[in-house]
Parts: structure tokens; sequence; C-alpha cells
């Protein structure tokens, strides 16, 4: 076969050039990817092309859902709680050890990824009104999946209380093999952390320390508290802004310093993502991965669900990018600010996941201008 390779590439009459691309290529060795594990990180900063010719601006998008494992930066945040709890002893793989976590779905699906690769069994409570793309996906991947009633934060059921509550009985049971760990991504440490070591250090490196803002939605609250902990201990005058979905209680905190309207204890949003079509950022309590990095959030901008619709229609017609709720919720939110800022800035937000995840909610519904094309980008930005 060496033989029959040599004679064919004999006779390419081209193969000087041939050979000299192949030469361009860097030969993958030294690069091999250990596991699934090696795939996460290190996901590429692109530049937007259409939003920064229109602004003016760089508007720079680091593609996490390049991250190989689940996807999504969640890929960050889960290896790190993982790791963190072989550390202290609280895992052993193979030995029934489950991982029981509330999440709307990206955590999950991170989670139950690196659970196979390493041994684990994940348990996975959500609410019922995310995109069935995600829990299918989870059921795919072997997690168990509860998905419940959306509710408040302070019913027993609501999705992140009940993984809790699931983690404690597994522990408690007498029948069930391994111990059960609430893996606590609102809460955890290890989730700011993961952005702190990880995140924010490539966008230093990639932009080489030139960049003015940072622009992210905020769920658990790890992505926003650790980039800006990273990137404002390096540089003095960068800025850090929130992009808040329609009805997230996020806007006034950061704005205001007070969540809820008087008059509506609970706030805008009665419950987690009642409101809005987006997913996965937006909430209604200040968790402690949101408080460890509060106070250096400089503003907040709050995107309609309009907005995010046309703004994710606009990406796949101009860069051929095809995201989901958040991502466009971010790049809407990058878009203002550089209107804000004006020409000349170099901006940074996050592309989380892709829309292929969001086809039966976020990319069912219809977005600015319904079926017309080439909805102009104010059009989009003053829906
Ligand atoms: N985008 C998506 C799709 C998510 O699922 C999440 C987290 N739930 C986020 C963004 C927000 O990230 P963080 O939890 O770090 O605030």
């Amino acid at each position: 076969q060496h033989q029959i390779a040599l004679r064919r590439l004999s006779k390419i009459n081209d193969l000087d050039t041939l050979k000299k691309n192949l030469s361009d290529i860097e030969i993958a060795s030294g690069n091999i990817k250990e596991g699934i594990e090696g795939c996460i990180g290190d996901t590429p900063l692109i530049k937007i092309k259409s939003l920064s010719e229109a602004t003016g601006c760089e508007i720079l998008a680091k593609a996490e859902f390049l991250n190989g494992a689940g996807n999504s930066p969640k890929d960050r945040v889960a290896l790190s709680i993982i790791q963190m709890a072989e550390e202290k002893g609280f895992l052993v793989p193979h030995s029934g050890d489950t991982i029981y976590e509330g999440t709307v779905g990206s955590t999950g699906i991170s989670l139950a990824a690196i659970c196979r690769a390493r041994g684990y069994k994940a348990h996975i409570c959500m609410p019922n009104d995310m995109a069935t793309e995600k829990s299918d996906l989870l059921l795919k991947l072997g997690a168990e999946v509860e998905r419940v009633k959306p509710a408040p934060i302070v019913d027993q059921n609501q999705f992140v209380n009940l993984a809790r509550t699931r983690a404690k009985e597994h522990t408690e049971s007498k029948e069930k093999p391994g111990r059960g760990l609430f893996a606590d991504q609102f809460e955890n440490e290890a989730n700011w952390r993961a952005h702190f070591t990880s995140t924010g250090p490539e966008i230093y490196e990639q932009t080489g320390g030139v960049v003015d803002a940072f622009v992210s939605g905020a769920g658990t609250g790890g992505t926003i508290s650790g980039v800006a902990l990273f990137l404002k201990s390096k540089l003095p005058d960068f800025k850090v802004v929130l992009a808040d979905p329609q009805g997230s209680g996020l806007f006034n905190k950061v704005k205001y310093g007070v969540m809820f309207d008087p008059k509506e204890r609970e706030g805008t949003r009665r419950r987690h993502q009642v409101d809005t079509i987006v997913e996965g950022i937006g909430i209604n309590r200040v968790t402690h991965n949101f408080e460890v990095g509060r106070e250096l959030i400089d503003d907040a901008i709050r995107v309609t669900d309009e907005q995010a619709t046309g703004m994710a229609r606009w990406l796949v017609e101009h860069d051929g990018i095809f995201v989901g709720s958040s991502s466009a919720v971010n790049c809407v939110a990058a878009t203002k600010l550089a209107k804000q800022l004006g020409p000349g800035h170099r901006i940074v937000t996050l592309l989380c996941d892709s829309g292929a995840r969001h086809l039966s909610k976020f990319w069912a519904n219809k977005d600015v201008g319904g079926a017309e094309n080439d909805v102009s980008l104010d059009r989009i930005l003053a829906s």
C-alpha cells in the first residue's frame, strides 16, 4: 500500500504545490488531546466582522461553543467542580458516585459528558420549559434527567433544591452504591475560579492585553465574576458590562443596587426563565458566584427577546455564525456598548452555545421583521 500511495502521488502533476501546502500544515506531533477533558479551553477568539464594521469597534467573541466536551463554557466549570471534588476526596471513579446538579442545561451536559469519561454517574434536575434538545442530549449521554415544573427558589421542588435533596438522599441510601455529590454551580467556588484561571487569561493572551471591555450575561455569575476579577487585576481601565435579558433582576441590582421592585417582592420575574425565551442567563437572586465579582461590574445593558432573536438572525445572515439565545443577548449588548464607547475600542464577549441546541424554542420564535431578510442593525437594536 505504501508503494501504491507513492505510485499514485507520482502521477499527480502539481505534486510540488500540493506538498508545499502540506508542509504549511503543522504536523500534529505533540498536539494530541488527552480525552475529551483535553479539548476543554483554548477556544478561538473570533472577530465578528459585520458588527465590527457597523460600529467601528473591534467586537471579538470567544467561541465557547467549541469547547469539546459539552460544547459550552460550562465545560470549564464542570471539569473544575469535578477536579476540586476529587482533590478533596469527595469523588471516587467507578464507585457508583453520582453527581447531582440543578441546571437549565449547559452545565448538565458538560457534567454528563465528563462523568462518562471519568467513571461517574450524572443526575440532572432541570426546569421543564427549557428547549427539549438539551434534555434529549442529556439522556443520550446517559444522565438521569428529572424535568420539573419551574418554581421559585423557596420551593423545595425548584430544580436546584431538588438536585441538592437527591444528592443527600443518595448519600443516606443503603441501597445505592457510592455517594451523591451536589455540584452546586450557583454557589460553588470552583465555578468562578475556572473562569479566573482559564477564560480570563486566554482573553488576555489572545488580545495581547489590548482590550477595553468585556460583556457577558450571568446565570450563575461565574463567567462574569471570574473574567472580571482576572482582567480588572491586569488592566486598570478595563470595563465589565452585564448583558441582561428582559425580566431578570440583575440589571436593577447592577444599576441601582436593588434587585426587586419594592411593590413586587419577588421581582419582575416570578421564577427563573419565565418572561423571556432566552435560556441560561438572567436570574432574580444574587448567587455567590455573582456576588464575588458584583462590585467589578461597571454597567448593565438590558436586552429584549426581540433584539436577541433579531441579532441571532443577523449573525447567521452576515457572518454565518449560528448561536443560541444567550450568545445573541451578549452580541446585542456588545454592539450597544460599542455605540456608547464610540469607534476604536475593542470589546470581548462570549458565544456560549450553538443554535442547534435552541431549534425548538429560541429559533422557533418569530424575529424582528418576521420572514423579512436583511433587517438593519439599528432596527434590531431599537426593537
Ligand atoms: N449561556 C448559557 C447557554 C448558559 O447555560 C449559561 C449558564 N447557565 C450562561 C450563558 C451563563 O453563564 P454563568 O452561569 O457563568 O453566568
